[in-house]
């Protein structure tokens, strides 16, 4: 018999949506078109899904693509700190009357024994590093490397990253280590003693996958500079696979 499968575009990149395609391509429901920003070298793309590679071009190329292909949801599960695309769906979204959420995940709060500096943005993070030279281990993401360049204190940054990035700005004082994660508390403790890390800067990127580098630091008493997350306006929002698949069947 012809079943019809409603049509989700889901927007990827990060462990929930790969856990959210899937555990939903399992119940055989949906028919979902996987979008990546094509940022990262060789990713592991899910099977049984459509995949699709590249920006849009935009919101309202966005809402052109939804309306092409008979889009009935947009599942956004992006990275906390991928502000650009996550407007744009939820723009795109209202302009072309499509269900919209947010498939999240909760910011990291603060517990007892961590010594967290919260700011703004990486500049800030830089400017928090102080006068005298650091061993830092920096991880933000490769776009906002850049930032470092402005520096003029002769820190040394460590940059752990899973592709030898080519088309971008490695700060002069900065080495990069070449991993794949998922990274445990142990690994983390390990790499933080082998490179003698004394301050870390990260973004509040929230969730599990890699939170190890957190509590490592706070069993070894290392100050986080935290970057705060993008304020972003109310949207609908949940926090794990299942409350979203139960969303999606009932749109
Ligand atoms: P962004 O600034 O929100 O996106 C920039 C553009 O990339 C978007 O406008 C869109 O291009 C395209 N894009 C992003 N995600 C896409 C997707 N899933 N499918 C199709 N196109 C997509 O986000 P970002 O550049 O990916 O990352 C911004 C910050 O988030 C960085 O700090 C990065 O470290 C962090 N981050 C993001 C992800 C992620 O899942 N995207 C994963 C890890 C870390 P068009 O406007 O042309 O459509």
């Amino acid at each position: 018999m012809y079943k019809i499968q409603k049509k989700i575009l889901l927007l990827g990149g990060t462990t929930e949506a790969s856990n959210f395609t899937k555990n939903a391509v399992n119940q055989d429901k949906f028919n979902i078109f996987f979008s990546l920003a094509g940022v990262t070298k060789n990713p592991v793309l899910p099977p049984q899904v459509q995949i699709r590679i590249g920006g849009f071009g935009g919101m309202i190329k966005m809402a052109e693509w939804i309306k092409n292909h008979h889009i009935d949801a947009i599942i956004d599960a992006t990275h906390p700190f991928a502000q650009q695309i996550t407007r744009n769906a939820y723009h795109a979204a209202q302009i072309t009357n499509t269900a919209f959420l947010r498939l999240g995940r909760p910011a990291w709060v603060k517990e007892n024994g961590d010594i967290w500096c919260e700011v703004n943005s990486p500049q800030d993070a830089v400017t928090a590093l102080g006068q005298y030279p650091k061993n830092v281990f920096v991880t933000i993401g490769r776009k906002e490397l850049l930032t470092f360049k402005e520096c003029k204190i002769p820190h040394h940054y460590w940059i752990r990253s899973v592709d030898r990035p080519e088309d971008i700005y490695i700060p002069d004082n900065a080495q990069l280590i070449q991993a794949k994660g998922p990274f445990s508390e142990a690994d983390e403790i390990a790499f933080l003693k082998q490179y003698q890390i004394d301050y870390i800067i990260s973004k509040n990127s929230g969730g599990k996958t890699v939170y190890a580098k957190i509590s490592a630091a706070r069993k070894l008493h290392i100050p986080v500079i935290l970057i705060r997350r993008p304020s972003m306006e109310p949207m609908p929002c949940m926090y794990t696979w299942q409350e979203a698949y139960q969303w999606a069947l009932n749109i």
